[in-house]
Order: C-alpha cells, then structure tokens, then sequence
C-alpha cells in the first residue's frame, strides 16, 4: 500500500436508485413525483436573470426559511435549510451524535444513516423490525448515542403511531431524536408540532418526493431554536452559501403554492390505494403504505425475477438483495396511466408463467 493511503478516510459509499438514460422506460424506481413542480416554480426559473449569479446567494437562505416558518405555522428560528434532506441529515448527524455512544436506528430503513455513521465515525446499532416490518419503540428506550428513523420508514411505508414517536422522544431527552420525514405528505401525521413540547426533537422533510423537486436539491429540519443554531454554526463551518439563488426562489414559490401540492399529493394517495387493490387481486402481499411508494412481494413469483422482467419491459422499479427484504420489490407510485402500464405487464407475466 502507498503510504499515505493509510491514512484516507475510506468510506463505502450510499447506492443511490439508478438514473437510466432510457427514453421508453417508466421510472418507478427512485420515489421521484410523476407531476411537474408548481407552476409558480417554472415562472420563476424563466424570470432568472444570469447576472444575479455574479453575486453570492443570501447565507442564511431568508427568504425560504421565511417561507417554510409561515407554511408550518413556527419561527424563523425553528427552521434550518439544506441541499436535500440529505444534506440537513448529514449535518444534524455531525451536528448532534458526539457521545461516543451508540446512534440507534432500524435494521431496515433508509440506508443512508449507516453510511454517515461509518463516514463520521459515529457507532451504531441497529434493532431489527418485528415481524411484522414495524419498529419496536421498546428497542429505543435503552441508553443511547441518538436515534433516527424515517415516519413512514423507508421502504416499508409503515406510520408509526404519533403517540409512539411521542414516548420515544420523551423517554430520551438526554439525546436528540431526528425523525426522517420524506413522505409524511402521502397520508401519514407529521410531528413538527412536538417541537413546541421537546427540545430534544428535530423533524426533517424534503422538497424531492411531495414538492416535485428532487432535481433542486432542497430539504429543512424544524427543531427547538437552540438546535437550529447549533445546526447553522456547524453549516457556517463548512460552507455558507450551500443554498443558490436559484434554488431558493423556486422553492420558495413550492412552498407558497399550497393548493396545487395538496392536489398533487391527494392524486398520488389516490393512485397508490388503487395500486395497492390492483396488486392485492394479482396475490401480492403489501404493506399499508402511507408514502409515494408500495413495497409488495408475491407467493409465488421471486421479486428479482419480477425486477429483471419489468426491468427488459423498460419498466424500472427497484429490488433490495437484502436479508429479509430479497423478496419484495419497491415500486414508486407514477401517474394513473404509468401504474397502468406497470400492472398490466404484471398481470400478463404472471398468468405467462402459470400455464392454466
Ligand atoms: C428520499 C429520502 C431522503 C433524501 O431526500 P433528498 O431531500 O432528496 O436528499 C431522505 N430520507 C429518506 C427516508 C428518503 O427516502
């Protein structure tokens, strides 16, 4: 070895879902939104005006995180903004899980936070779902580093119950909790309200699957006002201007569009509880999904082959080769007529390979 690779900081790096450059293909692989942003936001980009980009962007991205505030009813000051959610997580883990102690989060969930525990050196553990693929809340009560999970978890789709997220908080106020809240606009309860009661508390959401804009890069954490301070001079340490002049105008004209995100997101849950009886009479098994996505596995046809053959139909979903999760597939929620093409190849290859 080169002596000074002995002293990289190696990391093995998140898979993000594929970005095929497939022109016929039907994308349901990556819990991106079938529909366009708000109209608002196409008005804006038109209007840019390149010169403004000679200038640096507004640090403290004001005008967005006036925005948000006001759409959640809180403070400017209970309201953090970054470049995706993932960006806000990474810089609450950093931020927030110092102990030494272990982190907890599940077994099975968004997997992403192992590798930010592995790049920032933070340990671990990982109590497993019940058999029933929900969390345990008893699991969190044990001594603790932090804790993180998604509401809905990823790629179950399964809410848990507010009152349990409420006792998981309160029986850890010596750690912050951060509940991971992408698809809590597809029908599941938010808890950005119990940050009024728990400073302990910090509630992430992303701008990528409810608000259309995956390609604009914008998340937010709302939090009690001192965790939002400890989390901008960690941003002010490492980069101030993670927001560009771009993305926080458009998002701004996201946020103030409530009616058409509120359509947009009634179209989807309308969508996905079609899908989900369509796929129940082909004999799939489902979890009850509350997000933009339906995770189903069939008795009889393996997920991976059902991936490879929807996959050579150009319809792209995605598979997880992982323990407990090999046999089911994850397949995003797309337009009524995507959905429709997505079940009509499923129906014909299954009763394909059943002959009679
Ligand atoms: C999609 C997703 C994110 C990241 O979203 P970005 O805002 O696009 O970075 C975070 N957590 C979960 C559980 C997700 O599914």
């Amino acid at each position: 070895m080169i002596k000074w690779e002995a002293n990289v900081r190696k990391v093995v790096p998140y898979t993000p879902g594929e970005q095929p450059n497939d022109e016929k293909m039907i994308k349901l692989n990556t819990n991106e939104n079938p529909y366009p942003p708000a109209p608002g936001v196409e008005r804006v980009l038109r209007g840019m005006d390149a010169d403004a980009l000679r200038l640096y962007p507004d640090p403290t991205a004001g005008e967005l995180v006036r925005t948000i505030a006001e759409a959640y009813g809180l403070k400017e000051e209970q309201v953090f903004v970054g470049v995706g959610s993932d960006d806000v997580l990474a810089m609450s883990f950093l931020t927030f899980f110092n102990s030494g102690k272990p982190i907890l989060f599940p077994d099975i969930t968004y997997s992403f936070y192992d590798v930010w525990a592995e790049l920032f050196r933070i340990p671990y553990k990982r109590p497993a779902l019940d058999e029933h693929f929900c969390i345990r809340k008893e699991d969190y009560f044990a001594e603790n580093g932090g804790i993180v999970f998604p509401n809905p978890n990823a790629p179950t789709g399964l809410e848990m119950a507010q009152s349990d997220i409420e006792e998981i908080v309160r029986r850890n106020q010596d750690v912050i909790v951060m509940i991971d809240e992408a698809y809590v606009d597809f029908g599941a309860q938010s808890a950005i309200p119990l940050i009024e009661k728990y400073d302990n508390l910090l509630v992430v959401q992303t701008f990528s699957k409810s608000r259309s804009m995956a390609g604009m890069r914008i998340g937010f954490a709302c939090g009690n006002p001192a965790l939002i301070k400890y989390l901008n001079d960690a941003k002010y340490s490492f980069n101030s201007y993670t927001m560009n002049r771009t993305a926080i105008s458009a998002g701004v004209e996201a946020v103030r569009d409530r009616e058409y995100f509120e359509d947009t997101c009634r179209k989807i849950v309308e969508t996905r509880e079609w899908a989900k009886q369509e796929l129940e009479t082909l004999g799939f098994t489902l979890m009850d999904s509350k997000a933009n996505f339906i995770f189903a596995s069939h008795p009889s046809c393996p997920a991976a082959e059902l991936y490879q053959a929807l996959r050579d139909a150009h319809i792209y979903v995605r598979y997880f080769p992982k323990e407990r999760i090999d046999n089911y597939l994850r397949v995003t929620i797309g337009t009524k007529q995507e959905m429709q093409v997505f079940i009509d190849f499923v129906k014909a290859y299954l009763s394909g390979r059943q002959p009679g």
